[in-house]
């Protein structure tokens, strides 16, 4: 009974592209007691663990979108507290392959023991969920130029997932701008420094810093 308790306390995120892999865990590991949630891609797991931060991500590695490797690299850096398992068919046996960034590994197709040995290895702690924080500074972001069709935009190099959008900057002319990361949706403000051509008023005071900013700005590389 204590021991049901105790899952039921521990939450789990699995991930996986393939519904029917993501639905027979999420259900097996659903009756012995876990709470599980599940997302079909890196993206989606990202929005997941924001709105809440799991004990367990398990986690395939080939994945449309962001793949497996990106999103483990990414958990570990902005959520360290999550104990995560990397699963794939590609590799064999019980070692973290190398360039994973995960605590353990479970091979696809073995038997859901195995996988349960491996979420008990992990020790259980249910540790505190922890944010590396994401900067609340607005970036500040070098105008790149014009679009296809005319219009100013910038590249946005998102903090959360490390993927890189287009945003275009036309309309508004407020200092600090809000945009959505088109990839993992994640909440960004910036700045847009370095002014070319046209140069607001109400802007004065942020260009003046840009001029000493310009060569060094955030500009972020395509991927
Ligand atoms: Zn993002």
């Amino acid at each position: 009974m204590s021991n049901q308790m105790f899952m039921n306390s521990i939450e789990l995120l699995v991930v996986d592209d393939a519904a029917a892999i993501r639905s027979s865990i999420s259900v097996l590991l659903t009756e012995i007691g876990y709470v599980v949630r599940t997302a079909a891609d890196g993206f989606e797991a990202l929005s997941a663990i924001r709105m809440d931060i799991p004990n367990i991500l398990l986690s395939d590695l080939n994945m449309p979108g962001m793949s497996g490797f990106e999103l483990l690299s990414v958990v570990r850096l902005r959520y360290p507290s999550i104990q995560v398992i990397a699963m794939s068919g590609s590799f064999s046996g019980e070692e973290v392959p190398s360039g994973v960034t995960a605590d353990a590994f479970y091979q696809k197709g073995c038997s859901i023991r195995s996988l349960l040995r491996i979420i008990d290895s992990l020790g259980h702690q249910k540790l505190r969920p922890y944010i590396h924080p994401v900067p609340t500074v607005p970036l500040r972001i070098q105008r790149n130029g014009l679009d296809s069709g005319g219009r100013p935009y910038v590249t946005i190099a998102c903090p959360e997932c490390l993927r890189s959008f287009h945003e275009t900057i036309g309309g508004s002319l407020t200092p600090i701008r809000e945009a959505h990361c088109s990839h993992c949706q994640q909440t960004i403000y910036y700045v847009v420094v370095d002014p070319v051509e046209w140069e607001p008023a109400s802007s004065s005071m942020i260009a003046s810093r840009d001029v000493r900013k310009s060569k060094s700005s955030q500009t972020a590389i395509l991927r």
